[in-house]
């Protein structure tokens, strides 16, 4: 069989491991399987790539492959489960600035003007991606404040920036032979990226990061262009557009369009005073005990603070307890809840919760008036009723889980600390909550004790 046949079907078959692994990652059943298969399809594609040997010579992709994967595995073992949604903001980043690179390894002076196009498309979505997932990791990792960063003037900065841009990539492909305009578009770019990010603010973040993901997978295609490579056209094309429908699922969570969201910012509302009724009623673990003994349905619904606590082992243990006294017990899951899409299951599938245990927010909020306790772990901004009450409020529209319309809440956190969206929950000051303060962890294995006692 010809050489190039068996290079072509390797790259059919290792871009047909992708899209089946991409199809189970949609069950949390499937995933961790869907995964591994992607995983298989990528050493596929490496090997293949390896073997073709009209790309680039065989020791640097040997090379990249082993420096790269030691460095993924080490941060991946390394990295705490918390710092996950950082982790996977620098790898976004990682990936546009290797389009970036790979686009502008791709010029020859002998280069068509589609090839230009495309080189000029990964470096722009690149320079983007890079910048853009730098500034969210600070933002998630709270080494930047997690607000809106506005200034004055910043829409006309915006606009000359793309202008720019624009303007420099079209002389790019006129004069491919003046660097210059190539450069202009690296550093345009770089800033732009920047420029993107800093505006969005607390709650809103979910949508940036599918965001940047997708361009991540935009700035990979345009660059298997520039390099006619299929296998990075095809995995690029899969990143990209499943990116876009996450980015759609997310902002359908909050109730926000996608340029409601790139170009509205919160910093307009969001410093704004509410005053709210009600007085904060503490209790302390052993007397949570007895209401939840008598309880028959209960709801657990986690937030950023168990995978802060590392709580998700022993909330499974409450659950089983309470479930071995009789009562029913449901986890609501926000889809952005946590500080990655799907935190939450992944955290939960690790402690082995069952899969039709976990009721996704509109499954959970009809059930909520029957629930006799509502135990909200480490969640903030996806129980705060503000999003239905209070107009003024930032975050007023998204769509939240309704814990106030069970009987009793517990609310397990530390302090009257604010959420990632900086605002304040009027859930803490309602009749039926009751604050439990304290590590969730720590809580919760006092409510196991005494349960299993
Ligand atoms: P929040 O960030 O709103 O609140 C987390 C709460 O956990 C805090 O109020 C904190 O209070 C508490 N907490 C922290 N550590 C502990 C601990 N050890 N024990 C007990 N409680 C603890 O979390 P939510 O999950 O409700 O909301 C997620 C937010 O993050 C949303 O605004 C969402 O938009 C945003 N976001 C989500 C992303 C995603 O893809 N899911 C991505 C980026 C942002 P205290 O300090 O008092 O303990």
């Amino acid at each position: 069989m010809d050489f190039s046949v068996v290079i072509s079907l390797g790259y059919v078959v290792a871009s047909g491991l992708f899209i089946f692994g991409l199809k189970m990652l949609g069950s949390p059943a499937t995933a961790r399987k869907g995964n591994m298969i992607s995983a298989v399809g990528m050493l596929i594609a490496i090997v293949v790539a390896l073997l073709d040997q009209g790309i680039v010579e065989f020791q640097w992709i040997l090379g990249g492959m082993v420096v790269g994967g030691a460095i993924g595995a080490i941060a991946a073992r390394a990295v705490a489960m918390t710092s996950m949604p950082e982790m996977v903001a620098l790898f976004n980043g990682l990936g546009g600035a290797a389009s970036l690179l790979v686009g502008w390894a791709a010029l020859a002076p002998d280069a068509t003007t589609f090839t230009l196009v495309t080189i000029v498309l990964s470096i722009l979505i690149g320079g983007i991606t890079l910048t853009g997932s730098l500034i969210a990791y600070g933002k998630l990792s709270e080494k930047l404040a997690s607000g809106a960063i506005t200034f004055t003037g910043q829409q006309i900065v915006n606009t000359l920036i793309i202008a720019g841009v624009v303007g420099s990539a079209v002389m790019f492909c006129i004069e491919p032979a003046n660097t210059s305009w190539l450069y202009a578009v690296i550093g345009l770019s770089l800033v732009f990226g920047i420029m993107v990010v800093i505006p969005i603010g607390g709650a809103d973040m979910p949508v940036v990061i599918s965001l940047l993901n997708s361009y991540s997978g935009l700035a990979a295609c345009a660059a298997g262009f520039a390099i006619d490579n299929n296998v990075l056209i095809v995995a690029g094309s899969l990143v990209g557009a499943s990116g876009i429908i996450l980015t759609q699922i997310m902002c359908k969570a909050m109730n926000r369009s996608l340029s409601n969201v790139l170009f509205s910012g919160f910093a307009s509302v969001s410093n704004e005073v509410t005053e709210i009724d009600g007085e904060i009623k503490p209790i302390n673990a052993e007397d949570a005990y007895y209401i939840l003994e008598a309880a028959t349905n209960v709801a657990i619904i986690p937030g950023y603070g168990m995978a802060v606590a590392q709580a998700q082992h022993v909330v499974k243990e409450l659950a089983d307890l309470l479930e071995a006294n009789g009562a029913e017990v449901n986890f609501g899951i926000h889809p952005v809840a946590g500080r990655m899409p799907g935190h939450m299951n992944v955290l939960l599938a690790e402690a082995d919760v069952p899969y039709d245990q976990l009721l996704e927010m509109d499954e959970i909020n009809p059930r909520m008036e029957s629930v006799d306790v509502a135990i909200v772990i480490g969640a903030n901004d996806v129980v705060n009723p503000a999003a239905r009450e209070i107009e003024s409020s930032p975050i007023y529209g998204m769509p939240v889980i309704n814990v106030a319309d069970a009987r009793t809440v517990f609310v397990l956190k530390r302090s009257m600390a604010s959420g990632f969206a900086g605002i304040e929950n009027p859930l803490f000051y309602k009749e039926n909550t009751r604050m439990i303060f304290g590590d969730a962890k720590e809580t919760l294995s006092k409510l196991v004790r005494e349960l299993a006692g």
